[in-house]
């Protein structure tokens, strides 16, 4: 069996004041008003205190924004624009090891998964830049003699950010690097379990800014909370409100959101599913699940969670899966050693989670096949590592419709694809799904509209790691937003129709005649 000492906490603080050294962060806030604290999953324990900002102080960081926004940034042409994001690109490059080092001390991402996050924000930088030339409006043919129609996109406000723990960085890069060259500024509200990690960020961009002669009011960072995240949600002039998180923090703010007009982007929690045919190459769909329900220790919103197999391959499924769970035990631990797959979930709170659904599970009739346990209790009593489970359910019971932010995977059977599709969209959320088949009717069904009722819709991959060129988002509780690539920029910015009379008469539209 594979063992390696956890880290000490004191070497963890270190190594995450180092990279923030490097990435030119010279001033960590110092409690104050709103006393935080970073804190790393690895051993459970507080790094160093942090100052958190106050509600006051979230309220002059929008002011701010709004005052770049109106002074500058709105009629700074959006290739300029694009100039800051490809700056910020090329620090990215040059400090991805620090970020990726302050993902895992912060989120407890295995090194890899840390270094992939990283590229995500590099990717999105070339993406945006390049949409700072191609922002492009239509042209329609109107119905009136010497007249054009055609819509032109304007830039927004400020975009309120705010952002889950288990993707510290990639989410706001998403958002930030589209709503700059949308001409946007922003205002970003981390997790408070991400602070260290958000203060490179920002850092880096503020570099950019320096080098580039933009603003540094582009972007303001408001640590904290549910209290500061609030003022993003309550102040009128956040134009739009991108809320990346669980389901319930999507159901507190969005009304308030509606309330006051605001638009709201919501990316919210997920109960994603792989249907397994009997055409499916099998040793695909080990490789794909295994990494889809166990990787970052089950917390990414596209984490496998269900299993969904027809009848004739289901034994042979749950055998394979459970053999891979069984050397997946073996290197679960410290994530900055290169042999462990699965770190630390967040907190207790995600351990007793965990433990309560596979409680429910048994209750229900489950068989766990293999994981459940915690490890590493007498090295870090604070610190929460498991393994990752495998539970054969006779029915897609209650706890199986819900979701547990921890590596749980269920497993269920199907007798023909009808009923596929109906267990797989029995359930709240729509983030992701998968089916793995080689009968391309099959595929065809599950990608058509009376298939998967997701946002993502794959075929032989699993339902996680997705690109950064496709929109990113799901429907139902998972609140309907699209982020990243594609049209997403659309979000960013407010569409202005324009009717252009260059001729001498005025006929009207639809041949109504007045006067
Ligand atoms: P969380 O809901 O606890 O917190 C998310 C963020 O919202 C944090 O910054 C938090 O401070 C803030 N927040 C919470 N309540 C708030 C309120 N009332 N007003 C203002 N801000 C508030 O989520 P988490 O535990 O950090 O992340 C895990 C959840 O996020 C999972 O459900 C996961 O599926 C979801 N998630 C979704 C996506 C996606 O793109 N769909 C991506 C990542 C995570």
């Amino acid at each position: 069996m594979h063992t390696s000492a956890l880290p000490a906490t004191g070497d963890l603080a270190a190594r995450a004041r180092a990279a923030l050294d490097r990435c030119g962060v010279d001033r960590i806030p110092e409690p104050s008003d709103g006393a935080g604290a970073a804190r790393t999953p690895l051993t459970g324990q507080d790094l160093f205190p942090i100052g958190f900002d106050t509600p006051a102080s979230a309220e002059r960081a929008v002011a701010s924004a709004h005052d770049a926004f109106t002074a500058v940034w709105r009629d700074t042409p959006a290739p300029v624009r694009g100039t800051l994001v490809r700056r910020l690109g090329e620090l990215l490059r040059e400090h991805k090891e620090d970020l990726a080092e302050l993902v895992t001390v912060e989120a407890g991402k295995i090194r890899s998964e840390a270094l992939g996050e990283v590229q995500e924000m590099i990717d999105v930088c070339e993406f945006a830049v390049g949409l700072s030339r191609q922002l492009y409006g239509r042209t329609m043919p109107s119905e009136r003699p010497g007249h054009r129609l055609m819509e032109t996109w304007h830039p927004l406000g400020v975009v309120g950010v705010i952002t889950a723990f288990n993707f510290p960085v990639a989410v706001w890069s998403w958002n930030t690097c589209i709503a700059l060259v949308c001409g946007d500024t922003v205002v970003w509200k981390p997790s408070e379990l991400t602070s260290l990690t958000a203060l490179a960020c920002h850092g880096l961009l503020m570099r950019a800014a320096a080098d580039t002669g933009a603003p540094a009011d582009v972007h303001r960072l408001v640590l904290g909370g549910s209290e500061v995240g609030g003022v993003l949600v309550e102040d009128p002039r956040v134009a739009l409100l991108s809320a990346t998180g669980s389901t319930a923090m999507g159901r507190a703010v969005a009304p308030r959101v509606a309330e006051r007009m605001g638009r709201c982007l919501l990316e919210l929690g997920g109960n994603n599913a792989a249907v397994v045919t009997p055409s499916a190459d099998l040793d695909l769909v080990v490789r794909a699940c295994v990494f889809a329900a166990a990787g970052t220790a089950g917390q990414r919103c596209t984490t496998l969670r269900r299993l969904i197999v027809h009848e004739d391959v289901a034994e042979r499924v749950a055998e394979r899966v459970t053999a891979a769970y069984g050397q997946l035990r073996e290197r679960v631990g410290d994530p900055f050693d290169e042999d462990n797959l699965v770190g630390p979930l967040i907190g207790e709170r995600a351990f007793a989670a965990m433990a309560s659904a596979l409680d429910r599970a048994r209750a229900d009739g489950g068989e766990v096949l293999a994981g459940g346990a915690r490890r590493l209790a007498e090295e870090a009593k604070e610190a929460y590592y498991v393994e990752p489970a495998v539970v054969r359910m006779p029915a897609q019971t209650e706890v199986v419709r819900e979701e547990t932010f921890a590596p749980i995977l269920y497993l269920l059977t199907y007798r023909d694809l009808d009923e596929a599709v109906e267990l797989h969209n029995g359930v709240p959320q729509g983030l992701s799904s998968s089916i793995f088949t080689r009968d391309q009717a099959e595929a065809e069904r599950f990608l058509s509209s009376a298939g998967s009722d997701c946002g993502i819709v794959n075929v032989n991959i699993g339902t996680s790691g997705a690109e950064i060129g496709g929109a990113f988002g799901g429907e139902k509780d998972t609140g309907g937003g699209r982020e990243s690539g594609s049209d997403s920029w659309k979000a960013y910015m407010r569409r202005a129709t324009n009717t252009v009379n260059y001729g001498g008469e005025l006929p009207l539209a639809q041949g109504v005649r007045f006067l």
